[in-house]
């Protein structure tokens, strides 16, 4: 499923931030939580569960079928093209052009729940109630804008195989709702309704984050279904399933009393697979990004390769005598899938969503323990697509961006900020405070050191600490003066920060190269008299290899 987030952008919003771009909004936007319940369902509901969200996914793929003609109609008009063609510069005329172009062609959220409400007959409609049409319709409608305003390219129909896995309502009094009831001695019991189903779910009211969720108005509920590992799981029905309900709540998320924040100024600088974090005030930091998922990874990469010897095995006739597989015609005979294969399928399923759920702790860790300095963070923006080309691997396994996502919540629930700097305009990696100047530096590259006097700095923890001082009245472009006064007490928290990876990769843990410190053995110091002394301090530890580890600052 898709974090909630993506499906409903704007209900989130902090305080304090910028609202959308939309001119007028309808209602009065509260902000929103989720709080979410396992359901204990029985076999016989799971089976009606099941009916509905496969009625569910086929109107839902009925609705994006319906808007994708629409979509392409819209664009093969020829004033499609007469639109494109006003320059950006006459913002109106060309905003005008297009409005009238989605009315025309029924191409807007309104018109997408008149479709709905025609596409909802027969079966479907017993199934489905008027609302919860709606809002099918409306996620079709937001993947089909997506392709129209050029934010994806095309959009998925929902496979028979994997199903819908969720489905939500608007508004929690008709339909699929979630009532609470008080029962003797004073315990709440909470029940999803749907249809003539009764789902009980189980509540410890002993769990904070429970209580303070229950204790709020409900907007509406979402039925989400998750696959468990198998069908002997705990909780997990003879399909292997699981059923949870999510409480859109109005107000704002539990905060554990651990999880407090503070009220420093930190800048971050975001790698694909490292992240330096500078406070104005507090320890700097370098870290490796979601090291403990490595081995989980290589797991996966092993059943990806089990996979690939069994697909071969079951289906030579895919591939030609050197072993290469075969283009395939329009006649070309089925893959075959033995069921070693398939078992192997869902061991890495498992192993995906294992991975999925590890990843997310680490991040909420990692969020955490960054909010508890200081809830004003100033970031350079991501760019995805450019990483995604460079380094797609640790970009796939440490999801820098929903690490990203998962601040800019938890930052705006303590009633903080996260700015987001384009880096077009400040290009951190490239500025010295010193002289001002900006010099591109390769990847290879991870020192900053300028003929200015700047440095040996390791460029991440330079660009975060030159971010954690942006002054968002200059519209966060650096400038020299600025940092003048920052820099002398920053420099030796900067060198402190780095020598403290130094410590935990002499210790044995693997470090991204990109960090700054050659692999054992790479390089050797330059400076001899220095090192002898690094030597000797450190073989009274008993760590006589680290010095051949020692980063060197590039001469200049
Ligand atoms: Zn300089």
């Amino acid at each position: 499923m898709i974090g909630i987030d993506v499906l409903l952008p704007g209900k989130v919003r902090p305080l304090g931030t910028k609202p959308g771009r939309e001119s007028t909004p309808p209602k009065k936007k509260t902000p929103t939580f989720l709080l979410e319940l396992p359901l204990a369902v029985e076999a016989g509901q799971a089976a009606r569960l099941r009916a509905h969200l496969e009625a569910g996914r086929q109107f839902y793929n009925a609705v994006l079928s319906a808007g994708q003609r629409r979509l392409r109609q819209m664009r093969a008009d020829p004033a499609w093209q007469a639109a494109r063609a006003i320059p950006r510069t006459h913002m109106q005329e060309r905003r005008a052009a297009f409005t009238a172009l989605r009315e025309r062609h029924g191409f807007s959220e309104y018109a997408f729940h008149e479709l709905a409400r025609e596409l909802r007959v027969s079966w479907l409609a017993d199934h489905l109630d008027a609302v919860l049409a709606q809002t099918l319709a409306t996620r079709a409608y937001r993947a089909l804008n997506r392709v129209c305003v050029g934010n994806a390219r095309r959009v998925r129909f929902k496979s028979r195989g994997r199903g819908l896995s969720s489905l939500e309502n608007k508004r929690n009094d008709t339909g699929m709702r979630f009532v609470l009831e008080t029962q003797d001695k004073g315990r709440q019991q909470g029940f999803l309704l749907w249809h003539d189903d009764r789902l009980p779910a189980l509540i410890d009211t002993d769990d904070p984050v429970v209580a303070h969720g229950l204790a709020h108005e409900i907007k509406y509920a979402r039925l989400v279904r998750r696959h468990a590992s198998s069908p002997r799981a705990q909780g997990a029905d003879r399909e292997g399933e699981r059923y949870v309900v999510q409480l859109a709540l109005c107000g704002v998320a539990y905060h554990k009393p651990k999880h407090s924040a503070g009220t420093d100024t930190i800048g971050l600088d975001l790698g694909p697979a490292s992240i330096a974090i500078v406070p104005r005030e507090a320890e700097a930091r370098l870290e490796a990004l979601c090291a403990e998922l490595r081995p989980d990874a290589r797991a996966i990469r092993r059943l990806q390769r089990r996979m690939e010897r069994q697909r071969r095995e079951a289906n030579p006739e895919h591939y030609d005598e050197k072993g290469r597989p075969r283009k395939r015609g329009k006649g070309a005979p089925r893959w075959k899938q033995s069921r070693s294969y398939q078992a192997s399928r869902r061991r890495k399923a498992a192993r995906e969503r294992r991975l999925a759920a590890h990843r997310k702790s680490l991040h909420g860790r990692l969020v955490h323990q960054i909010v508890r300095v200081g809830n004003t963070i100033i970031t350079e923006k991501l760019s995805y697509e450019g990483w995604q080309k460079r380094y797609g691997r640790s970009v796939g396994l440490c999801a820098p961006g929903m690490l990203i996502a998962h601040m800019r919540r938890t930052v705006a629930s303590t009633g903080g900020t996260l700015h987001e700097v384009p880096t077009r305009s400040t290009k951190l990696s490239q500025y010295c405070h010193g002289c001002g100047k900006f010099v591109h530096k390769p990847l290879s590259q991870r020192w900053h050191q300028c003929a200015c006097g700047i440095g040996p700095v390791q460029r991440d923890l330079y660009s975060a600490f030159l971010a954690a001082y942006l002054d968002p009245a200059a519209d966060f472009i650096p400038s020299c003066a600025q940092y003048v006064v920052p820099w002398e007490g920053a420099e030796a928290r900067l060198r402190a920060a780095h020598e403290q990876v130094i410590q935990r990769a002499n210790e044995g843990q693997v470090l991204p190269r990109s960090m700054g410190i050659p692999r054992a053995g790479a390089r050797l110091p330059q400076s001899r008299s220095e090192a002898t002394q690094e030597l000797l301090f450190l073989s009274s530890r008993g760590k006589v290899e680290a010095w051949k580890r020692r980063p060197e600052p590039p001469a200049l």
